[in-house]
């Protein structure tokens, strides 16, 4: 089956955007749990949740993504950030906790000159608290196109984090699929390469869902600029060969392509139109 969805907003409650994805026949979709550039988060309404737990039930969808915000730097050299980083963390892991089954993405930070492995070590002790044995929800690391000292940009930098958690059966990799050509990942190329590296270095178990985006800018360009589905560096074929590879078609998919929810809808159309049933 083929589990699409989009980046939506979840202003009007969760019910709602059930609905508005269902609406845009996605069957599953990524929302900020609070403003992406950080700020409180707006208490979870049972009500809602309860509404929406039935509409999942009575629905295909299966599983929600929620992504941290941007700012948040797990990997800083600032305590206060760190910090303030970790209580964000633990805060939408608790009101995560609330939701139907669902995984929480983040970027794993910047190491702002401390270095690779210094940023590797402060991500992974922090994960070694935040993640709790009694929470259901899976911890994503989101593979980064490099920009600045951003941390991820390898498979190797990701695996130096997961094999430093203990927990270690809460935690996956989100790949987007934007970020690895801007990596230097030719996925548009090399698909099989890239994906057996990938198996190689974390291993296929840990990938847990997509970022579908088209790049903006071409391999190894370290830019991170989305584009829509197929009018990209990437471009159409590429994608409709990712999201029908044997070792990824099962997976969620989520766009975050520079659209509104009409254009989400119709890069969904023509996905559901590409995918070899
Ligand atoms: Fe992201
Ligand atoms: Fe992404
Ligand atoms: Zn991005």
């Amino acid at each position: 089956m083929f589990t699409i969805g989009a980046h939506l907003s979840i202003n009007k409650g969760f019910e709602n955007i059930g609905l508005e994805a269902l609406s845009i026949d996605a069957n599953t979709f990524q929302f900020f749990p609070r403003s992406p550039r950080g700020g409180s988060a707006k208490a979870l309404d049972p009500d809602d949740i309860s509404k929406f737990e039935e509409l999942m039930d009575n629905s295909g969808i299966d599983v929600i993504l929620a992504h941290a915000p941007y700012i948040i730097n797990l990997a800083s050299k600032s305590e206060k950030t760190r910090n303030n980083a970790y209580e964000i963390f633990e805060d939408d892991l608790k009101r995560l906790d609330q939701l139907p089954n669902n995984m929480y993405n983040f970027h794993p930070g910047s190491h702002v000159g401390q270095g690779v492995e210094k940023g590797i070590e402060l991500i992974s002790d922090s994960l070694n608290t935040l993640i709790r044995e009694d929470m259901k929800t899976t911890v994503l690391l989101e593979t980064m196109a490099g920009k600045g000292t951003e941390i991820g940009r390898t498979f190797e930098q990701l695996q130096g984090i997961i094999e430093k958690v203990e927990l270690d059966d809460r935690i996956g990799v989100c790949l987007d699929t934007c970020h690895v050509y801007d990596a230097g990942y030719d996925i548009k190329n090399n698909l099989d390469n890239v994906i057996d590296e990938f198996d190689s270095v974390i291993g296929l178990d840990r990938l847990k869902a997509i970022h579908l985006n088209d790049s903006k800018y071409g391999l190894d360009s370290h830019k991170d600029r989305h584009e829509k589905i197929g009018l990209g560096e990437l471009g159409l074929d590429a994608i409709v060969e990712i999201i029908n590879h044997e070792k990824l078609r099962n997976l969620p998919f989520f766009l975050e392509t520079p659209n509104d929810v009409s254009g989400y809808q119709e890069e969904i159309k023509l996905l559901r139109g590409l995918y070899k049933e």
